[in-house]
């Protein structure tokens, strides 16, 4: 049976391909490796994103060649980055500098290094309007190059109401994006459509989540957003979460099989066009 983490990070300096290998010993069989900033590779200019999807490609590859996974990667630049590129730069060359981060990112969808944009968004705590429009256009810019490329993009925001989703709904109609292959990273447990707007709920592993989520349908993702840092140990949830958890669930009549695979297989290949073995 399949089974797919929508979210993980892995750093090689810290547990690495150690958690990817937990992952596999748990039964997992396929992870959206999702880039993040790291400590020594901070972003001060545009340049500066190469090197730090270099690393995650890297990563990528190491789990590749130590385990059976299955590895893809979403490549963007992280959010939150547009404020420390502000600060150094101002607010128009900073939102120029995560433009280019986006178009190295698409460089590498095209050569199929990665299956989609992510994680990008607007940070997930307040911040000024003039910074929130900022993130607003540069989604609808990556949102274009994702239906330019065919790939997805997987956002990284506050925590979604359905008027959230419906705005999302509308960047991404605006950018011809097609919504369902628009993925909410931690989101809200919203799978109804009328709540959602079509985009794709990414869900914590946890009972409570999924078993609210399950009343609307297995139409969702789920993810521990395992971050990988021994500074921040149970910050997240640990890498076998999907497995272990995915197995508990069936045994206990949580979660039927026909529902697993949905969640597993159907929505993966879906929204990332991928084939899960
Ligand atoms: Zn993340």
């Amino acid at each position: 049976m399949p089974i797919f983490d929508n979210h993980i990070h892995l750093r090689p300096e810290f547990r690495g391909v150690e958690a990817a290998k937990d992952f596999e010993r748990a039964g997992g069989t396929a992870v959206l490796l999702t880039h993040s900033p790291y400590a020594d590779i901070p972003i001060r200019r545009a340049e500066d994103y190469d090197r730090a999807y270099g690393k995650t490609l890297a990563m990528a590859e190491a789990v590749r060649r130590a385990t059976h996974l299955q590895v893809f990667v979403a490549l963007g630049p992280y959010p939150a980055e547009l404020l420390g590129l502000q600060g150094t730069l101002g607010l128009d060359p900073a939102v120029e500098a995560m433009r280019s981060g986006i178009d190295q990112a698409a460089r590498f969808i095209r050569e199929g290094r990665a299956i989609a944009f992510g994680e990008i968004g607007r940070p997930h705590f307040p911040v000024a309007q003039e910074v929130v429009e900022a993130c607003n256009g540069l989604l609808v810019y990556a949102m274009g190059r994702a239906k330019e490329l065919g790939c997805a993009v997987v956002l990284h925001t506050e925590d979604p109401t359905p008027a959230t989703f419906a705005e999302f709904a509308r960047l991404a109609a605006k950018a011809g994006l097609p919504a369902d292959r628009v993925v909410k990273h931690h989101s809200t447990p919203l799978t109804r459509l009328e709540d959602n707007h079509g985009l794709v709920p990414s869900i914590l592993a946890k009972e409570d989540l999924v078993t609210e989520a399950l009343h609307g349908g297995p139409r969702f993702f789920l993810e521990t957003d395992y971050i990988d840092d021994p500074q921040r140990p149970g910050a997240v949830l640990g890498p076998a979460t999907v497995p272990k958890k995915t197995k508990a669930w069936i045994a206990k009549g949580l979660l039927t099989e026909d529902q697993a695979t949905i969640v597993h297989r159907e929505m993966p290949e879906r929204t990332y066009h991928i084939e899960i073995r």
